[in-house]
């Protein structure tokens, strides 16, 4: 069930937003700590959905500034009056089961009794959850913050473990993950916000993308779990591109983007979920070599893996930025001795700015055309690394007005959204005769771009790029092709919004 908490100062903001959630949510929680003079009959008279009454006090990350006699008072009233639910913190329920009013026969409320963290996840979340289940309450909330992602595999344990019906996940961006697959995980219930600016907690996603780019309301026990692992995740569109393929073709599949600090620790702790495959972007792709079962010997070749099968337990490493880079730069670039395809590279001189794993992808991809390639670095020794690994040239970015360039190609973060106004290299650089290749794709046009546009340049954004390597990606986890053309029109929508 998915409920929207109303987070409104006045009784009409309240019934409108009540009024508006209705029409999307299971259930409405009324947050009474945020309305001024709340007249609580008459919000539950024009309830149309169940309704949770919250009155959650300052300690608790709530509102409610009035002694605690008045918020308990209110809490009660909402029993007397038959609201469908009422959440109470674990360190006030004893005033609620004191009193005669818990449960009289006639009330059909159910207590929920929670137990909020702001500041971690704790370890000893079982104990907790026992304790909280012998108060008498009909459901349990644990509600934790996630200081890093496998926090989200403790709440998992956790709702695995529970006797009993039990709220709970992870606040924060690291606890994204946990509200979304709260199906999967096993969660009575998760909360979404109604629109942008109305979020009660850190890190609650609005009901928009809940419904429509993760398909809560068709999400399973059994629905298999792809994510991206990347640090930062939160603008990357690889969640609307798979998981708007998984809806077109019918595939029983959610996509999450899980933002990893330590990947080692994320790899390990996740087994658990038997996520069935992972995207793998910025800074992961080399570092995440050490910790898989498996690696095709392209990826092992290159040094970088953007894409892990599961392949019944057992993590499976592959690279797909090779080849759709190479195909992307093949398909712009005609000049050609002889007119074949693989032979549009061959001496060619190729400037690649970079040395991660984008640029080794691209490195090895270029070397087996026949281009001759120069790598050029901010860090030197990783330049002079990569290009050994190759069998290449590397020079230092002083040096790039002296080597010869037929195409430059950019693989560094530099000009990627939201530094929508850098640019890796200076514009008078850029000579007419170039091609010049910014494998970034947000912005579709990087100030690079733009600046060799008007220097003559013919440009290739990140955008063929990524499309290519998204579907050899979906191909390698589900066996089935996606058309290249409903990328580039997802992709489309959601950069630029056509
Ligand atoms: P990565 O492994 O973290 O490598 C980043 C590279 O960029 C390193 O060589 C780093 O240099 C360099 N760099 C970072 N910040 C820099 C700065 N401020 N100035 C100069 N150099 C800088 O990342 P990656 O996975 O290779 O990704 C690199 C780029 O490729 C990203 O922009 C990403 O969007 C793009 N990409 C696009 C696609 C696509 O499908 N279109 C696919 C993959 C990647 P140091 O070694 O000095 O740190």
């Amino acid at each position: 069930m998915i409920c929207i908490p109303i987070i409104a100062n006045t009784l009409d903001d309240v019934l409108r937003d009540m009024a508006e959630a209705s029409k999307v949510a299971d259930i409405i929680e009324v947050r009474l700590d945020y309305i001024k003079n709340p007249d609580l009959k008459h919000i539950l008279e024009k309830r149309t959905k169940p309704v949770i009454i919250t009155n959650r006090p300052c300690r608790e990350g709530g509102k409610f500034e009035g002694s605690e006699e008045e918020r308990i008072a209110a809490l009660k009233l909402a029993i007397q009056l038959h609201a469908d639910y009422v959440d109470i913190e674990h360190d006030s329920i004893q005033h609620i089961m004191e009193t005669t009013v818990h449960h009289p026969p006639a009330s059909k409320t159910k207590l929920i009794v929670s137990y909020h963290n702001f500041r971690e996840t704790p370890d000893n979340l079982i104990s907790i959850y026992q304790k909280l289940s012998q108060c008498g309450a009909d459901i349990v909330k644990i509600v934790t913050y996630a200081n890093t992602i496998t926090d989200n595999i403790k709440i998992y344990r956790l709702l695995q473990q529970a006797q009993a019906p039990l709220i709970s996940f992870c606040m924060g961006e690291y606890g994204i993950i946990s509200r979304i697959l709260y199906k999967r995980f096993g969660s009575y219930l998760t909360f979404a916000a109604l629109r942008k600016g109305k979020e009660s907690a850190p890190g609650q996603i609005n009901i928009h993308e809940l419904l429509h780019v993760y398909r809560a309301q068709k999400q399973e026990k059994d629905t298999a779990i792809y994510g991206l692992i990347g640090n930062p995740v939160s603008h990357s569109i690889s969640p609307v591109i798979h998981n708007t393929l998984f809806r077109e073709m019918n595939f029983n599949s959610i996509y999450v983007p899980f933002k990893v600090d330590n990947v080692a620790d994320f790899i390990r702790e996740f087994r658990e979920l038997d996520v069935k495959g992972y995207s793998v972007t910025i800074p992961h792709k080399e570092s995440v070599l050490n910790h898989l079962d498996a690696i095709d010997p392209m990826a092992k070749k290159i040094g970088a893996v953007n894409t892990i099968v599961n392949k019944d337990g057992r993590l499976v490493g592959y690279n797909t930025d090779c080849r759709a880079a190479i195909q992307a730069l093949e398909d712009i670039n005609q000049v050609s001795a002889t007119g074949a395809k693989n032979d549009r590279l061959k001496g060619r001189h190729v400037t690649l700015l970079g040395a991660g794993g984008a640029a080794r992808a691209i490195a090895f991809g270029l070397q087996e055309r026949g281009a001759q390639v120069t790598i050029v670095n901010r860090n030197y020794e990783r330049a002079q690394s990569l290009a050994r690994d190759v069998g290449c040239l590397y020079r230092e970015f002083d040096n790039l007005p002296e080597i010869k360039t037929d195409i430059l190609i950019n693989a560094t973060p530099v000009g990627m959204f939201p530094s929508v106004n850098e640019t890796p290299i200076d514009k008078n650089q850029l000579k007419p005769d170039m091609i010049v290749f910014d494998t970034i794709y947000n912005p579709l046009e990087t100030k690079l771009l733009r600046d060799a546009k008007t220097q003559g340049c013919k440009i290739l954004g990140g955008l063929p790029m990524f499309i290519n390597q998204a579907a050899a990606q979906f191909e390698l986890w589900t066996g089935v092709t996606p058309p290249p053309e409903l990328i580039r029109k997802i992709a489309y929508k959601k950069l630029v919004g056509e």
